[in-house]
């Protein structure tokens, strides 16, 4: 189908980046915002269309990250805008558990139909993906009368006290400010690229560490991103999945699938946990949930969802009107314009442009990816060991050059690449090229 943009689908550079606009804008904010708000590129945003950002120098940039996997629809899209601004006229707020409204109702009912399992379901609504998460460790522990929470080595949950320790990294996620909720434990992943293990004995391995370690019949849930995001986009290998979730199942654990930054089309399926074949019990969804604009849910098996008290979980802003129509919004945008289909085109693009770099640059050690969401793990030539000095070297070239991606990875050593799913070829291919420029003059080092 063709698409109406506002601003047209082109990488434009019409100042150094950052421009003069910019530099003074940032230079206000290190005197009023605190630094521990860092940011990946000081080039400051005024308006965005589709697949590229317009910087208040007048720049047009191509937008590879999608503010982390938010806007999988494409930036200000014209039918979320129109039911956010419809609805703020409208109704703003009520407070969902002092007077219910419908638009929260209709959003439960659609995360009921497209999460997996054919099973009754309830949702929770709330503001931020590690409000998801919270509440999924409070409903599992309520459900199971149990308390050890394991989450996957490499992981990303959040940033709040809870979730931050549920977070694989030491820096810069939970420097210096313990102390951590007990309770909470990484067991190893299956990480093809570097334990060239099988899914099924990469999944041996994890039980037995929560064997050992742990104990099955203490673990109240297993959290597991189906594909991990800021860990670097790691995949786990066929079969992982389906015997963890069996362990899971045996051992009456509840299995969750934080779907937060892979789910709701980013992969080419509604949820990435589908390529895996496997069906959580309880799915948590936040990020490209609503055009942009701040959502997030816990969806789940009915009876476990509804072990809670009445009033056990909430929060002012959950479901906000405003916020729960720009979903509705974005659902059927990706319903009537097929962007699940649209994320798969961008991965058969994306193979077709970028598939070969770990053969022709030494510093690339693996592409890989699924629909929108691809990782490039640069490495020492010739080895496994993990690049951070060329993903900071690629990073600097690229946003200089108007290219907005990301970085991942434990070692942070993975360029992310997480594209709205309406990019065309021609921006992949330009994009692309600007990276190899950056790849190039690496490895010719
Ligand atoms: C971003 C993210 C979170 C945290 O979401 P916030 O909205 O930033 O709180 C949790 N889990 C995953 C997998 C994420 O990518």
């Amino acid at each position: 189908m063709t698409r109406d943009f506002s601003v047209p689908q082109q990488r434009k550079l019409v100042t150094e980046l950052p421009g003069p606009n910019s530099i003074a804008l940032q230079e206000r904010r290190v005197a009023s915002v605190s630094r521990g708000a860092g940011t990946l590129a000081n080039i400051y945003m005024d308006h965005a269309s589709g697949a590229i950002l317009v910087d208040v120098d007048g720049n047009q940039l191509i937008d590879l990250g999608c503010g982390i996997g938010v806007t999988t629809i494409g930036h200000a899209h014209p039918a979320v805008a129109a039911a956010a601004a419809e609805q703020a006229a409208k109704l703003t707020h009520t407070l969902f558990t002092v007077t219910p409204y419908e638009n929260y109702v209709r959003v439960a009912e659609k995360l009921a139909e497209i999460t997996p399992g054919d099973f009754e379901k309830r949702s929770i609504l709330v503001n931020s993906g590690a409000e998801a998460v919270e509440n999924a460790v409070k409903i599992a522990r309520k459900h199971t009368g149990r308390r050890a929470i394991v989450s996957l080595d490499h992981a990303f949950h959040g940033r709040t006290n809870l979730t931050m320790a549920m977070t694989y990294r030491p820096w810069p996620e939970r420097a210096g400010m313990g102390p951590f909720p007990g309770e909470l434990y990484s067991v190893p992943v299956s990480y093809p690229f570097r334990d060239g293990l099988t899914g099924e004995e990469a999944a041996e391995k994890t039980i037995d560490y929560i064997r050992t370690h742990i104990g099955a019949s203490e673990v109240a849930a297993f959290f597991a991103e189906p594909i991990q995001g800021d860990g670097g986009i790691v995949i786990p290998a066929p079969g992982y999945f389906t015997r963890i979730s069996e362990f899971c199942t045996e051992n009456g654990i509840v299995f969750v699938a934080d779907e937060i930054q892979a789910g709701i089309a980013r992969t080419g399926t509604w949820y990435a946990i589908e390529h895996h074949g496997v069906v959580p019990d309880l799915v948590t969804t936040a990020k490209g949930i609503a055009g942009g604009f701040p959502l997030a849910a816990v969806t789940g098996r009915a009876e476990i969802m509804d072990a809670v008290q009445p009033g056990g979980i909430g929060g002012t802003f959950g479901g906000n009107p405003v916020s729960t129509a720009a979903a509705l919004a974005t659902f059927e945008a990706i319903e009537q314009e097929g962007l699940l289909a649209e994320a798969r085109r961008v991965e058969q693009a994306l193979w077709a442009r970028i598939g070969d770099w770990a053969q022709r640059f030494p510093v690339v050690g693996e592409v890989r990816g699924k629909g929108a969401m691809f990782g490039v793990e640069l490495v020492q030539p010739g080895t496994i060991t993990p690049n951070p000095e060329a993903l900071t070297a690629v990073l600097e070239h690229v946003t200089t050059n108007g290219v907005i991606a990301l970085d991942a990875g434990s070692w942070d050593s993975v360029l992310r690449i997480m594209p709205s799913v309406v990019i065309s070829e021609e921006l992949i291919d330009d994009a692309a090229s600007v990276i190899e420029e950056a790849l190039g003059s690496l490895s010719a080092n």
